[in-house]
């Protein structure tokens, strides 16, 4: 290990300067096809990824084959659960490590990677392991024809072999959300991590070997998307289910890939989630958390809001309010303990998201604050940072209102009636997360379900409880994980008919 001097207090990043490898039948294999994974703070190289062939993805495929119908696929459900709780023990037992890799991978805050990605990312396992070793059956008494009875019950079977390819955004946690629930239920996997963090994916497969995790029931290949390890996932037909989570595009993308073989598939993606903010709302809460909901993680959470609608009584006080919020926000090194924002994650999408800051003034936006580049006379000038920004004056139609940006920036369009906010809200493609702010209870219980959204926040964000459905309607995906919902998608229930 050595130390990475991306802040004043540099940190020590596991395989800085070496390799990150995959992970397959229980064994770290190489590959002579690297990439360089990068430190979006200064651009700076953290190590090498070796980047799985196709062949290293057929052999990671008939691992977890192997693993289903061998010691994982026969272990008792109480002994698969205390493995995934040792998982969870592991991850704790290196929560330095995990945090600084999440760190260096994304230019997070510590604040964030200590306090929400890492813990997340072992709370999963355990969630999961516990949920799975209590899971309730359905069993049904029935009467038949001739005045007898029939009992049916049904048993759960894991589904085989999963694939689960995740974003960048939150690297550890949205990968574990949805390895713990598909191993928790039996099933074998195979993760698939973004090609931009591929460094606590890569810890959590030593992590997992040390738990004693059988051979093959995890496995890690690294790479891109098409004509890369995640297109042949997708492609492959001795996998049978693909849960994803990423662009609306990559969706289609990976749907169509994977219709030959009619795989299962759960999507959770892209978002253009609105706040709705009353004049009767608590206005210091209704700015604090819509601050939150808009640049937290540099606005590159699903649930983040873009499009902020605020009755007109209280409209220039709310843009004016948000702005000093935006301004306050401290850009810094990740590693400092009071840095609220770090750089996007890549050049890449620094570029888009500058893009989309030049087209809102070409739209003809009035830019509040921000819509550049923040400077700082040291190498982060060399990072992948963009200003919290916010726009007014754009028409509802304009691409910034109907296209997700992923970056710390929102749009603040004043509205008169609640219906006509209702509306705004729901006319877009996306339908995954959106807040309301009011302290009247019926108006918030009668407006959240007409949202056209998975999820709605009423005066909160982002405060979530893993065994609620989660998921969106419309672009932002396919089915719902979370709790039971989790279980269940990993897991078929197959239906057995005694005659008494
Ligand atoms: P992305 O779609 O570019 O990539 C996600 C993953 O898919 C990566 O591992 C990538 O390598 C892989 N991939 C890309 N093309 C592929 C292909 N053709 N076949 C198979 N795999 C492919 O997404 P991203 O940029 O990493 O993440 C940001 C997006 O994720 C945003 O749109 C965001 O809203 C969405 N997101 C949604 C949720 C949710 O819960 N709904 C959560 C987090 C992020």
């Amino acid at each position: 290990m050595t130390a990475i001097t991306t802040g004043k207090t540099p940190r020590k990043t596991p395989h800085f300067g070496g390799v990150l490898n995959n992970y397959v039948g229980g064994e770290f294999v190489a590959s002579d096809k690297r990439f360089a994974n990068i430190n979006p703070v200064d651009g700076s190289e953290i190590n090498q990824v070796a980047e799985a062939s196709a062949e290293v993805v057929d052999r990671a495929v008939e691992a977890a084959r192997a693993a289903v119908e061998g010691e994982w696929g026969k272990m008792s459900v109480a002994h698969r659960s205390a493995l995934l709780h040792k998982v969870a023990d592991g991850i704790e037992a290196r929560f330095d490590d995990f945090v600084a890799a999440e760190m260096a991978d994304t230019g997070k805050s510590l604040w964030q990677a200590e306090n929400i990605d890492i813990p997340r990312g072992a709370a999963n396992f355990r969630v999961f392991a516990d949920m799975a070793s209590s899971r309730a059956g359905e069993c049904f008494q029935t009467e038949t024809a001739d005045g007898q009875q029939a009992l049916n019950y049904a048993v759960n079977k894991p589904l085989g072999v999963v694939a689960v390819i995740a974003p960048w955004n939150l690297p550890l946690l949205l990968l574990t959300w949805k390895l713990a629930p598909a191993m928790a239920v039996g099933n074998a996997v195979i993760a698939k991590p973004s090609e931009d963090t591929p460094a606590t994916a890569t810890l959590l497969a030593e992590v997992m070997h040390e738990a004693g995790i059988p051979a093959g029931a995890f496995n890690l290949v690294h790479g891109f998307g098409p004509d890369s390890a995640g297109e042949f996932l997708s492609k492959h037909s001795g996998i049978d289910a693909v849960t994803f989570t990423g662009e609306s595009r990559t969706g289609g993308a990976i749907m169509r890939a994977a219709a030959d073989n009619v795989k299962a598939l759960s999507f959770e993606l892209g978002g253009k989630n609105a706040a709705i903010i009353f004049a009767d709302a608590d206005f210091d809460a209704a700015v604090e958390g819509t601050a939150k909901s808009v640049f937290t993680n540099g606005g590159q959470v699903c649930l983040c809001t873009e499009r902020v609608y605020v009755e007109r009584e209280i409209y220039p006080q709310f843009v004016a309010a948000l702005k000093q919020k935006a301004e306050a926000l401290r850009i810094d090194w990740p590693e400092d303990e009071s840095t609220d924002m770090g750089p996007l994650i890549s050049h890449e999408h620094q570029q888009k998201v500058l893009s989309y800051y030049q087209l809102a003034k070409d739209e003809g936006a009035t830019v509040v604050t921000g819509g550049g580049v923040p400077r700082f006379g040291d190498r982060r000038d060399d990072g992948a940072f963009v200003q919290p920004t916010i726009l007014i004056g754009l028409p509802e139609t304009a691409r910034c209102i109907k296209e997700e940006v992923f970056g710390p920036i929102c749009h603040i369009a004043p509205f008169d009636r609640e219906e006509e906010a209702v509306a705004m809200a729901n006319d877009s493609d996306y339908g995954l997360a959106a807040t309301v702010w009011t302290s009247n209870l019926s108006r918030a219980h009668r407006i959240a379900p007409q949202l056209e959204v998975g999820i709605v926040w009423v005066n909160s964000w982002y405060l979530r409880d893993l065994r609620t459905p989660f998921g969106g309607v419309k672009l932002s995906g396919v089915g719902r994980e979370g709790g039971v919902h989790s279980l269940n998608f990993y897991s078929e229930p197959m239906n057995i008919c005694i005659k008494l």
